[in-house]
Formats: C-alpha cells, sequence, structure tokens
C-alpha cells in the first residue's frame, strides 16, 4: 500500500507504445484544433463528425429508445451530443460531460469600418478576459456570419488558408514608446485601440473624395459576398490569431494553439462519447458557447436547453424528469492553470496542477474565499476518483492557484445548480488566455481516457 501520494509524470512512465498512442490521438486533435476557432466552426465540426459516425438530428418531440445516436446543434454554436443507453434513465440519470467552444477574441463592433490617413479599419470589442497588449503586431484571421435580408446567411474566414491575406492591429515601436512602456500593462493597449488594419487602396474614379480606401473594401465585400456596410449590424465576426496549430520543442511533447481553452477538452469529450458504443449508460457530450462571458444567454450553459434535452430524453422512456437529473452525473471538462516555473509566485506548489501529468481534477474553482463554486461533495469526488483509478487514468487534483491571487469559474456551478453532481476535470494549460496556448500531448490524451472511463 502507497501511503504516500506521489503525483506521476505521464512522460517518465511512457513506453514506446503508449507514447506512440499519444503523439497519433494529438495529430486528429491538431486538425480538430484548425477548423475549430470559434464556437460555429466548433459546433460545425462536430456536426460533420457526428453524421460521419452515424449520428441523426434531435428532436424535442421525438420518443428515444436504447442505441439511438442524435446530435442537437442549438443556433449555430451550442452543440448537444446525445448516445442512448440500455440501463434505466430514471435510476442512473445520465453520464454528461460539457466544454465550452467559445474562446477570448476580437469581435468586430456593430458599425466597424472607418477610414483615416489612407488606411481602413474595423473597430473591435474584445470577447472574455485577454492580456490586450497581446494582439497587436499578430496575424489575425476574419471568421464568423453575415445575415443578409430574407435569412440568408453569408459565412466568412480569411485569413486561414495559404496565400489568404490576415489583418493586423499595429502597436508603437520601442523608438516611440518611452511613455507607454512606463504605464501598467493593462493601460499600454486600451480596449478602443484595438483596431485592425483591413486595407489601403483606393478606389478608383470615385467620385466621393473621403473615403476612397473603405469604398475599395466594400466593393469587394459586395463582390464576394453580397453584403454591404449596413449588413454587418446583423452580422458575428470576430478576429482571431491566424495560423495552425504547432508543435512545440525538439521532441514536439508540447503543443501550442489559439483556443485550447476550451477545445482541448471539447475534443477528448467528444472522442469518448464516438468511442462508447458498448456503454450501458445514456451519455452527452455538450459543447457550451458564452462560457468566456458569463454562460448567459440561448446558447450558454445558464441557458435551460440542456435541461430541456434532458426532460426530452426522461419524457422518452417515461422517467420524472427530477429523478433523472438528481441520478444524472457530470464531467465539466475545462482547462485549468497549469504550473508555471516562471510565475510561480502566483501558484501554491502543492496544490497545483503540473504540465505531463494528466487530467486535472478541480473540486472546486471561485475566487477569495471559494466565492462562486461548485465545490463538488467529497462523495461525488470519491466516485469519479474510483473510475479513473479503476481504469488506469493518470490525473492528478489541484487549484487554480494560490489563494487570494485572484480566481475563474467554469460552467460547473451551472450544471451544478441543477441538482447534477458535477466536477471539474480538464487540462492544465500555461499561457492561458494568450493569443497561443500551450499544453502537454500527454494531458489531451490523459483527459481521453478519463472521459472514457466516465462513459464506461
Ligand atoms: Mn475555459
Ligand atoms: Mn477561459
Amino acid at each position: 500500500m502507497e501511503l504516500k501520494y506521489k503525483r506521476r509524470n505521464v512522460y517518465e512512465e511512457a513506453d514506446g507504445k503508449r507514447l506512440e498512442a499519444i503523439y497519433s490521438y494529438a495529430e486528429g486533435y491538431k486538425k480538430f484544433l484548425d477548423v475549430s476557432k470559434t464556437e460555429r466552426d466548433a459546433a460545425y465540426a462536430a456536426e460533420k463528425l457526428a453524421r460521419e459516425k452515424g449520428f441523426t438530428p434531435f428532436s424535442f418531440s421525438e420518443k428515444l429508445k436504447a442505441g439511438d445516436k442524435r446530435y442537437f446543434i442549438n443556433r449555430h454554436k451550442n452543440v448537444f451530443l446525445i448516445k442512448v443507453g440500455t440501463e434505466d434513465v430514471a435510476k442512473e440519470g445520465v453520464r454528461i460531460m460539457v466544454a465550452h467552444v467559445d474562446s477570448p477574441r476580437l469581435d468586430l463592433k456593430p458599425n466597424p469600418m472607418y477610414e483615416e490617413n489612407g488606411l481602413c479599419y474595423f473597430k473591435t470589442h474584445y470577447y472574455g478576459g485577454i492580456k490586450k497588449y497581446q494582439w497587436t503586431a499578430i496575424p489575425l484571421a476574419l471568421h464568423g456570419v453575415v445575415m443578409l435580408r430574407g435569412g440568408e446567411r453569408r459565412e466568412i474566414c480569411v485569413g486561414e488558408e495559404e496565400g489568404d491575406p490576415v489583418f493586423y492591429i499595429t502597436d508603437l515601436l520601442p523608438h516611440l514608446a518611452q511613455e507607454q512602456v512606463a504605464k501598467p500593462m493593462s493601460k499600454a493597449i486600451e480596449g478602443e485601440s484595438l483596431n485592425a488594419v483591413i486595407g489601403g487602396l483606393p478606389a478608383v474614379g470615385d467620385e466621393d473624395e473621403k473615403e476612397k480606401v473603405k469604398s475599395t473594401i466594400l466593393k469587394l465585400l459586395n463582390k464576394k459576398y453580397g453584403f454591404t456596410e449596413v449588413d454587418l449590424q446583423c452580422s458575428e465576426l470576430c478576429l482571431v490569431p491566424a495560423g495552425k496549430a504547432r508543435d512545440v520543442g525538439f521532441d514536439g511533447a508540447l503543443i501550442s494553439a489559439y483556443g485550447h481553452d476550451d477545445k482541448v477538452c471539447a475534443y477528448p469529450e467528444m472522442c469518448a462519447l464516438f468511442d462508447s458504443e458498448q456503454s450501458p449508460h445514456t451519455l452527452m457530450a455538450v459543447f457550451a458557447d458564452k462560457e468566456e462571458v458569463g454562460s448567459d444567454g440561448t446558447t450558454g450553459m445558464q441557458s435551460r436547453v440542456i435541461c430541456d434535452v434532458i426532460d426530452t430524453i426522461a419524457a422518452s422512456f417515461g422517467a420524472n424528469p427530477i429523478e433523472v437529473r438528481y441520478n444524472s452525473k457530470c464531467i465539466s471538462a475545462d482547462v485549468t492553470a497549469g504550473y508555471d516555473p516562471a510565475y510561480s509566485s502566483v501558484f501554491e506548489k502543492r496544490n497545483s496542477t503540473y504540465v505531463h501529468c494528466g487530467a486535472a481534477v478541480s473540486k472546486y474553482t471561485g475566487a477569495r474565499g471559494k466565492s462562486s463554486t461548485n465545490d463538488a461533495p467529497a462523495e461525488y469526488a470519491a466516485f469519479v476518483r474510483d473510475i479513473f483509478d479503476d481504469n488506469n487514468v493518470y490525473w492528478q487534483v489541484g487549484e487554480l492557484g494560490a489563494v487570494d491571487n485572484g480566481g475563474g469559474g467554469t460552467v460547473a456551478k451551472y450544471i451544478a445548480n441543477l441538482g447534477i453532481d458535477t466536477i471539474d476535470v480538464g487540462v492544465p494549460v500555461l499561457s492561458m488566455h494568450a493569443p497561443y496556448e500551450l499544453i502537454s500531448k500527454a494531458d489531451v490524451f490523459a483527459l481521453y481516457e478519463a472521459c472514457l472511463a466516465f462513459c464506461k
């Protein structure tokens, strides 16, 4: 019997075969990441994969039966994958995994276009928690939709393909930044200065003397997509870091990419559901939207849509939906801050989670005195522990940072507030919310194995 707890490093214990499994899983994850930069992109990718796996569209008015595999895409952004099991759903509930697929970024304002001194710009409004200075002087891609009159939708993705142009927010040269660099970091780049350059060619033969570049851009956009400036008022367009996920290190042990938070959890939970054909449980994998801005709205986890889906499952079997929820179990799959030796003072090293050490379990999140958290009951933490240990899952447990250094939250509390046992299990991330975040291939694979064990 081991009397002392010792955190295990996946890579230290991995043999050649395991290493190969970890690295090959990472290839699939990177592919998913590259096409899932926004929640809409991720929902589209999930729908495509679900169809390939034989899933068919869900309806609130249908009667589900054991073996059914359904997908429900709530308003293009919020995904529910459902696999109906053979066991009694009233007694056993639903095994739910929730990850969010929105990531911090720069949304366009409703009237985003303007021209100044021969340059045309998009004005932005940042989405989620960002350090604004990190978003200047990097290549940005434009993703999203514009709605035309009559309900026609134009999908836009510029800046990801080889040869595509990108967009760019300028920063001040160091030579003239004497005053800027002396400011506190939060003031050095202001929200209203996050304006992206989108063009510089004046329209030829344009009788309007003002805004000639803007005329060029609007002509281009109208020719390609058929919309005019006013249509941008009914759009959802955002700027995200351009480019693909990349291996990091000579050995490629890690991956840097935009939006690991929280696609690094969405991908494993989805794979686990797909790979659990034989499970007796009724399984649900959810891709949530709006987590980075408080989980409100029709596609966020505070919406009652998740309840409605569970109620539909309950009704299919004549079960009491209250009982189904009470007996359901949830993994809130979200990232946590991995211990970063470069910033050790904000962590408490005995209660941090570490890269390469497996799925990171957080019994609670929140700030200060555990404010605003789902603090998972010891009984449920133990339930999950037993599942993980019985299936040789690499996992670790910790807090987001040292006490009183800030804090954070996940969707866990919103699921728990429905009366569903919930615990946070995710992947430790370095440089979280930066344009390019860092994770270990060992940990995304460990989370996949954790989700598989939960589904089993
Ligand atoms: Mn997150
Ligand atoms: Mn986040």
